[in-house]
């Protein structure tokens, strides 16, 4: 399979047939990010894309998964888009779903239309990172999309009936912007509705900007104790009508799990316990294992 490393993908599309559109991010300017640090991004070769399709649907006939990648495949056009999964389609009769990342800027420019002919064509949910619903923590992080344009996008998308798994990291205020990072998220989270939420929790990267600003003692990290408050008081302030929400990544000090609304207090009271000493948390040394 000619996939260019590294393979980014959300651990629920572990076992999609992972086919890359593009390479790398559009975007490629957030400074805790190190994901895609030495892609240029491009669009991949269409006639790579079809040799990739192909070879799969030789050994894997009964696919049902497929995850575009790189970073932002919905970046492209539906001209360019739709014809690949036509070709996805015909090639795995029991396709059920298409997912893909996506940036807010990526749905939004598209028209009602467009996201509709996605859908038909089976792309039906998007994995969206929010990171935070802080103007100025999105802003300190350089991250292109606007809290406005991704709450956008999650509702414009829900109304093509394209489902949203929206990521929160966790810290990304660091010590200085905690509070207005846990505000701005719970308000962004409470009008995009998303039907999965994942935390995940600040790891900082070496050789990212937010690397150097730990460094020049610009960027103080949370500890533990702290991210579990964050997410104390995230989940609290939450009003989330049907959300599957996990806080189980690798990253995160504390597994957590449950269905919004109903799970909600049971998360608390497990969180009260967590910051109060009472349940071990994961080592440090264990975190991105
Ligand atoms: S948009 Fe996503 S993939 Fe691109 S730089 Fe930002 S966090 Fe990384």
């Amino acid at each position: 399979m000619s996939i260019l490393e590294p393979v980014i993908r959300p651990p629920a599309e572990a076992d999609s047939f992972l086919l890359q559109v593009t390479l790398g991010c559009s975007s490629d300017s957030c400074s805790f990010c190190g994901a895609y640090k030495g892609k240029t991004f491009q669009v991949k070769d269409r006639e790579e894309i079809s040799a990739d399709i192909r070879r799969h649907a030789r050994r894997y006939p009964d696919t049902r998964r497929v995850f575009l990648m790189d970073g932002d495949a919905l970046v492209l056009a539906n001209s360019k888009l739709v014809p690949i999964m036509e070709e996805l389609n015909a090639a795995f009769p029991r396709l059920a779903r298409i997912a893909s990342y996506a940036n807010g800027s990526n749905i939004t420019r598209k028209s009602d239309a467009d996201l509709a002919e996605l859908y038909r064509h089976k792309l039906s949910l998007i994995y969206m990172g929010l990171e935070s619903g802080s103007p100025q923590v999105l802003d300190r992080c350089a991250k292109r999309s606007s809290v406005a344009e991704m709450v956008a996008a999650v509702n414009r998308a829900a109304g093509a009936q394209i489902k949203s798994s929206v990521i929160v990291l966790l810290g990304l205020g660091g010590r200085r912007h905690s509070a207005e990072h846990v505000a701005g998220t719970i308000d962004a989270l409470n009008r995009m509705q998303p039907r999965y939420l994942s935390f995940l929790s600040l790891m900082v990267i070496p050789g990212t900007p937010l690397a150097e600003e730990v460094v020049r003692g610009e960027f103080e990290e949370l500890d533990p104790q702290e991210l579990l408050k964050e997410t104390y008081e995230i989940l609290k302030g939450l009003d989330l009508k049907k959300t599957v929400f996990r806080s189980d990544h690798a990253s995160n000090h504390l597994p957590l799990e449950g269905a919004l609304p109903k799970d909600k207090a049971a998360l608390l009271r497990i969180l009260e316990t967590a910051i109060g000493g009472g349940i071990r948390l994961k080592p440090e040394f264990l975190r991105g294992l």
